[in-house]
């Protein structure tokens, strides 16, 4: 994959958070063969924007009953807010989608594997199935530093499915440091 191929298709996604996502025409059967991979490839689309967007490539999106209702990417430079995860905007955005915070019957997927910020965020909406591409050895919260989906601790449990298209996940991250360091260098 390059920068160019991002296929320019209209994402539901205003620039500013907290924003409503339109999710006209996003309605796509998840029970179609492959819905997982499905999902994430498209999930890696909204990482390939961030990428485009000079961000950190990690892109989220939230399916609600068989419809996405959410869709989203880094925005952390952009907005200059150190919350803005993709899976934090996408979790606002589907709570204003559906109109309560508690999000029963959905699924995330994500491009990486969430950070604590955002796997806290994944307790407290009660989200009770998570999908996510590549591990992060360094920061991530659901298998490589904490586990905080599974914690009998915490008041919630997600059911998690770790990666899924990983290695696209992990690439576009690769190329976005490598273009970093090749930029740091001139
Ligand atoms: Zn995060």
């Amino acid at each position: 994959m390059t920068r160019d191929s991002f296929d320019g298709e209209e994402l539901p996604v205003e620039v500013q958070r907290n924003r409503e996502a339109d999710p006209s025409g996003f309605l796509v059967d998840s029970q179609e063969d492959g819905g997982d991979a499905r999902w994430m490839a498209k999930a890696l689309q909204l990482a390939q924007r961030a990428m485009d967007e000079d961000e950190v490539p990690v892109g989220a999106l939230i399916v609600h009953r068989g419809r996405m209702i959410a869709a989203a990417w880094n925005q952390r430079e952009q907005l200059q807010d150190p919350t803005a995860h993709a899976e934090l905007i996408a979790i606002t955005q589907a709570a204003a989608s559906i109109g309560t915070w508690r999000l029963e019957h959905c699924t995330l997927y994500v491009t990486l594997e969430p950070c604590p910020m955002c796997a806290g965020a994944i307790v407290q909406a009660r989200i009770p199935r998570v999908v996510y591409g590549a591990r992060d050895p360094k920061a991530g919260a659901v298998d490589s530093l904490y586990q905080l989906l599974s914690d009998p601790r915490l008041n919630h449990r997600a059911q998690v499915c770790p990666g899924v298209l990983a290695e696209p996940c992990g690439q576009i991250l690769t190329w976005f440091f490598e273009e970093k360091r090749r930029q740091g260098k001139k």
